[in-house]
């Protein structure tokens, strides 16, 4: 098999971050191509003493030239890798998938699948092929899929940009079983959603702040709280569940809204404690700053400000002035529940931000809890890069 496949020749002394098995390959770290490999296609990756260091993914339009799919010798990649990648992936979210009927099947590097994203919504299967490797196998684990899924729906949301790094094209669109009703009902976080899996976020919803949802019902009880980036309500009902008297929640999007609405209605939520603004969010904490209006709980889970390295900084003054403002409109005593998914901002420097903000509003902080990605997206501990959702509850 290992002469079969063409071959990936290292620069001398770049073969470190494999040896710890970190499944990436950048461009720059490859000193020679042998055998053509098309994109997609396996590739044996050596050292440049001629080691054998791995089997990956050729991406020939991708500054990420070589995704890791095995560092053993031993396992050729073919539909039984699939399979039992696939078959330990699910393994892991089987508890989870008896409380919920929603969940992250499949998490990219952190189940050992670079590249593919897989989110479960009763019996649709939403999938996300973002590289060229994802993109060669897409045909055998959608079929995987409807075997080990109890003939699940599989249907495709490959429209994140992200794909244009690979020279893919942005694709939706069903790849096996019957069509999906325009909107699924589904349970996660406590909650029951409407999910539209052709035109809602990424596969349709967040579910990475499912573990996270109890918790704010948590802090909810008698509570004026508001809820900014709202999308379809997971925070906001999460709030009115747990007994908040009123919530606010602010979002720029009309169906995200009117989804939430419908969610309230689902969960027998009094929806009249609801106070829904489609509303830009900076724009709105300034004017409830004007008006000196105040919460007990604030939510600010934002979009990913960051989405490379180089935009970091602009990232980190975006989330200091609604964090800043936050902390204006806390009353004493109030809780400020704050996320960032920008992988690139870390936890170290999403504090920082936070306590800059703290300083320039003058007010005294402390962080009470922290919040991660939910266990449906594990994180390799070789692609420490896997953590992406992190948060914050600070109480001032
Ligand atoms: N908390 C949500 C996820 C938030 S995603 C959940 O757990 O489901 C980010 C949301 O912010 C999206 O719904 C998007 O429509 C909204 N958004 C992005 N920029 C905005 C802005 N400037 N003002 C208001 N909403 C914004």
């Amino acid at each position: 098999m290992k002469d079969a496949n063409p071959k990936i020749l290292l620069k001398p002394e770049r073969e470190r971050s494999l040896l710890r098995r970190h499944p990436w390959i950048f461009s720059g770290a490859i000193d020679g191509v042998s055998g053509e490999p098309r994109a997609g296609e396996t590739v044996e990756v050596y050292s440049a003493e001629r080691e054998w260091l791995g089997r990956g993914a050729f991406s020939p339009a991708s500054q990420i030239t070589v995704r890791m799919w095995t560092f053993d010798e031993e396992e050729t990649v073919d539909d039984e890798f699939f399979r039992r990648r696939l078959a330990n992936a699910i393994a892991l979210r089987r508890d989870r998938l008896e409380e919920s009927t929603a969940a992250r099947l499949v998490h990219g590097e952190g189940d050992g699948l670079p590249g593919l994203v897989l989110d479960r919504y009763a019996d649709v299967i939403v999938g996300q092929f973002m590289t060229a490797g994802m993109e060669r196998w897409k045909g055998v684990i959608t079929s995987l899929l409807r075997e080990m899924c109890h003939e699940c729906s599989v249907y495709e949301r490959s429209d994140a940009s992200a794909r244009r790094h690979e020279d893919l094209p942005l694709v939706t669109g069903l790849l096996a079983g019957a069509e999906p009703p325009e909107l699924i009902e589904a349970r996660w976080g406590g909650l029951a959603f409407q999910v539209d899996v052709r035109r809602g976020h990424k596969t349709g919803a967040y579910l990475d702040q499912s573990d996270t949802l109890p918790r704010i019902a948590a802090l909810s009880r008698n509570a004026e709280v508001l809820d900014t980036f709202c999308y379809t309500g997971g925070f906001a009902l999460s709030a009115l569940k747990g007994g908040a008297n009123k919530v606010t929640c602010v979002d720029s999007s009309e169906a995200a809204l009117a989804t939430l609405q419908k969610n309230a209605a689902l969960n027998h939520l009094d929806a009249s404690r609801l106070e829904p603004l489609c509303a830009d969010v900076f724009e709105t904490l300034r004017a409830f700053r004007d008006r000196g209006r105040t919460f007990d709980l604030i939510i600010l889970d934002p979009p990913k400000f960051a989405d490379s390295k180089s935009t970091v900084e602009r990232a980190c003054r975006a989330y200091k002035d609604i964090n800043l403002l936050a902390f204006k409109l806390l009353k004493p005593g109030g809780r400020l529940a704050t996320f960032s998914c920008s992988g690139s901002v870390t936890p170290e420097l999403f504090q920082k931000v936070v306590a800059d903000a703290a300083l320039d509003a003058r007010r005294f902080a402390r962080v009470i809890d922290r919040f991660a990605q939910s266990s449906d997206h594990p994180i390799a501990l070789a692609f420490p890069e896997g953590l992406y959702l992190k948060g914050l509850l600070c109480q001032s």
